[in-house]
């Protein structure tokens, strides 16, 4: 018994070495690429449905890894975040979307807005205002063109703290998204404190609005809710004619989606905005 014991206990601590050690190289291995420069960034664009425009895009990450080809950030934002290389990796995001969103303007094509996606961890930062500044003043980009996509379960954690943030960064001319919308456990009397210029219907209650009332409902009360506290609506999501169909009935703003376009290199959206290339 005492044998077995020991044995048990050195399995245990090979065991659970390798698994810090992975997990120390996995790390590692994304610092690494942030320095490396291994990270390139889509944009997929959204849709005014009273106009028909793309009024803006998207910007989501991806990872070219050496090896492992391309990696999607479902499979490394849960260990920048719980890391903090987010706050580096996301700095070079939005240094980057700034950057290519003012070229686009500098090329004489139409105005855009770029949305950048922003985790927990960079916002509750103390420096998170100053980063902000700092990829604006890099890029020259007007900061009427930028907005920042804030999850609902971001906002609900600190919320006197996001109102002051989020205030802070009005003051520049920053807008606001709030992402996901309809998946956290939203304080809805606490949204009408919130500077937010849209709300983004979270996918999941896109993909069934065909044949789920339940579904529908939701959505409509979303899009109402919204407007009423005037903000744009936005759905998530969409890939299907019918799905469009059912929210323009319901009045929704604008849509996102694979129906109109996955997100897609900078070439692309640069010919979309030429008019070379239908959106
Ligand atoms: P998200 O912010 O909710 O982004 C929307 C996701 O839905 C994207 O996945 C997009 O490619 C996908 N999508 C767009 N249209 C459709 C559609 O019609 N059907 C379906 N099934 N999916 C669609 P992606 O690019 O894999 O990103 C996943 C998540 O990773 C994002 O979800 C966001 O939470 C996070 N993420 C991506 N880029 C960044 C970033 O730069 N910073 C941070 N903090 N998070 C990021
Ligand atoms: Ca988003
Ligand atoms: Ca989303
Ligand atoms: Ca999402």
């Amino acid at each position: 018994a005492k044998e077995a014991g020991r044995d048990n206990f050195q399995f245990y601590t090979t065991e659970m070495n390798s698994r810090v050690h992975g997990r120390l190289n996995q790390i590692e291995e994304l610092r690494t690429a942030i320095s490396g420069g291994e990270f390139h960034l889509r944009y997929q664009p959204q849709i005014d449905l009273a106009s028909g425009r793309m009024v803006s895009i998207e910007a989501l990450v991806r990872w070219d890894h050496p090896v492992k080809g391309l990696i999607s950030p479902a499979d490394f934002i849960p260990l920048a975040e719980s890391s903090g290389l987010i706050v580096p990796l996301g700095d070079w995001v939005l240094q980057e979307a700034c950057r290519q969103n003012k070229s686009w303007q500098d090329a004489g094509l139409a105005p855009l807005t770029v949305c950048v996606n922003v985790s927990a961890r960079q916002f509750s930062d103390r420096t998170w205002v100053c980063r902000v500044k700092h990829a604006l003043d890099l890029s020259g980009l007007d900061a009427g063109c930028l907005e920042l996509e804030l999850t609902e379960s971001l906002l609900m954690q600190n919320m006197d703290q996001a109102i002051a943030t989020m205030n802070d960064l009005r003051e520049l001319g920053v807008r606001f998204a709030i992402d996901d919308f309809g998946t956290g456990y939203s304080n809805l009397s606490a949204l009408k404190s919130f500077p937010v210029a849209r709300l983004k219907i979270d996918k999941c209650f896109i993909s069934n609005l065909a044949s789920d009332d339940s579904d529908l409902g939701i959505v409509a009360a979303i899009i109402s809710l919204g407007q009423n506290l005037r903000m744009k609506v936005i759905a998530e999501g969409v890939e299907t004619g019918e799905q469009l169909e059912i929210l323009r009935r319901n009045g929704c703003d604008e849509v996102q989606g694979f129906h109109f376009s996955r997100p897609v290199a900078p070439d692309v959206i640069g010919s979309m905005l030429a008019g070379h290339h239908p959106v």
